[in-house]
Formats: structure tokens, C-alpha cells, sequence
């Protein structure tokens, strides 16, 4: 299996100071522990702390990811960042298609596709999201509506070295409720069956589990099947819960 990677994504939180806090907590966390724990590390602030954050991710060795990236390289889009410019200021990842961006900003697989695919161009890994609403839970077609959005959001030359997929069940996002093991494992076995002849290692493709994550269940959530780590909201804002979460791996 591969190694796990845990990320938090920070959503519109944290000032400066905060944000800078919160990484230094989670580097002397990790200085300290014995053993580390088995998982890469990685956080997604908002765009305007990322430059500010991104010696001290290098120091502990954390990921630094942003939240969403444009198309294109470069050009008159006001208000948009490019891949390159992530890469250029330190980051190793962006997140793409948050269903977030999806519902909030209308983004389409097609959009979600071009953005993964400028993120790899980019050299940045992508960390590829997808999930269904509660209608499409209560359909019982959540695993073919997921691996359909996922196929119609995947970039040409994905591989596990470049891309994460996150599993985010919009239901689950923010409200507490998580799906149970089964449903979890399922869905991943999906997600890893349609990877397969698409892209490369699809077996060592991380494959990330996020909605309600928190210290008292990661650790069920983690070890099911197919599950390499997590993408955590909410309980990556508070040093002592995401590490926390880190420390079950
Ligand atoms: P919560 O952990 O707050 O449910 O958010 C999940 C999420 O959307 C991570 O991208």
C-alpha cells in the first residue's frame, strides 16, 4: 500500500500569525515524536498565506498545497492564480475540483480536468477530489456517479507520482456525518478499479478519504481498504487534532 498522506486543507481560515503557529506546532510535533508517524504531511492555506508559510512546510518537511489553480499559464484573468505561480513561491500540490469549487463555483469535470492537468504541467502533484451529494447517496449509484466523475475530471498523464485522488462525500463535508467502513470501502475499491488502465501505478495511487475526519475516527477511516490517507477540514485548523490525526498512521 502506499504511504498515507494526510493533508489538511484550511478553507478561508487563519491569519498569518495564526497559520504560522499552527505549522510550527505541527513541526515541533513531529520533531518530538517517537516513532514519526508512517504518513507525508501536508497543509493547503489560503493563497495569500502560502509564500509566507512555505520555508517552514520546507524545514519540517511538510507538503504545501494550494486550494485551487487556473487553466491556464498565464493571462488576463483577474483574480485567478496560475499552477506555475504555486510552484514558483514553494508549493508541492494544489487541490483541484473541491467540491466546494464545484458547487460554489460552478466548476464542470472539463474545468476540473484542465485544472489538474495545468497543476501537472506544473510539476505539482494534484489532489484530485470528487464525491456525490446525499441524492446521489440515496440513488444507490454513489460508486458509478463518483467513478464517472473522476474519469471526466482526469488529466492525461496522471500517476501516482503526480496525482491523489480525494474521496468527499459532499454529505459528509462539515456536518459530522461520516459514511460507514463499508460504504468507505467500497467506494475506494471502485475508485481503484476505474484507476486501473488509466493511469500510471494506479495500485500506488493515493487514494484519500475526506469528510468529518477527526481524531476519533481517523483511525477506523484509516485503515479500511484502499484508504491512503486523508484530506481533513475542519480538524486540520487546530494543531493538536490534526496531529492527532498524523499520529495514527
Ligand atoms: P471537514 O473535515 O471540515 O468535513 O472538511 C472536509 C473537506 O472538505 C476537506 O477538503
Amino acid at each position: 500500500a502506499p504511504r498515507p498522506l494526510i493533508a489538511g486543507n484550511w478553507k478561508m481560515h487563519m491569519t498569518l500569525v495564526e497559520g504560522a503557529k499552527l505549522v510550527d506546532a505541527l513541526g515541533m510535533a513531529l520533531a518530538e515524536a517517537t516513532p514519526k508517524p508512517a504518513c507525508d504531511i501536508a497543509v493547503c492555506p489560503p493563497f495569500t498565506l502560502l509564500a509566507p508559510l512555505s520555508e517552514a512546510c520546507q524545514k519540517y518537511g511538510f507538503g504545501l498545497g494550494g486550494q485551487d489553480c487556473h487553466a491556464e499559464a498565464k493571462g488576463a484573468f483577474t483574480g485567478d492564480v496560475a499552477a506555475g505561480m504555486l510552484a514558483d513561491i514553494g508549493c508541492t500540490h494544489v487541490i483541484v475540483g473541491h467540491s466546494e469549487r464545484r458547487s460554489l463555483h460552478e466548476e464542470s469535470n472539463a474545468d476540473v480536468k484542465a485544472k489538474a492537468a495545468a497543476a501537472l504541467a506544473a510539476r505539482l502533484t494534484a489532489i484530485l477530489c470528487v464525491g456525490e451529494t446525499e441524492s446521489e447517496r440515496d440513488s444507490g449509484k454513489a460508486e458509478e456517479i463518483v467513478v464517472a466523475q473522476l474519469l471526466a475530471s482526469l488529466p492525461d498523464g496522471a500517476t501516482a507520482a503526480n496525482m491523489v485522488v480525494a474521496y468527499e462525500p459532499v454529505w459528509a463535508i462539515g456536518t459530522g456525518r461520516t459514511p460507514t467502513v463499508a460504504q468507505v470501502a467500497a467506494m475506494h475499491k471502485a475508485i481503484r478499479a476505474a484507476l486501473d488502465g488509466k493511469v500510471g501505478d494506479p495500485a500506488g495511487m493515493r487514494i484519500l478519504y475526506g469528510g468529518s475526519v477527526k481524531p476519533g475516527n481517523a483511525k477506523e477511516l484509516l485503515s479500511v481498504e484502499n484508504v491512503d490517507g486523508a484530506l481533513v477540514g475542519g480538524a486540520s485548523l487546530v494543531s493538536a487534532d490534526f496531529w492527532a490525526i498524523c499520529s495514527t498512521c
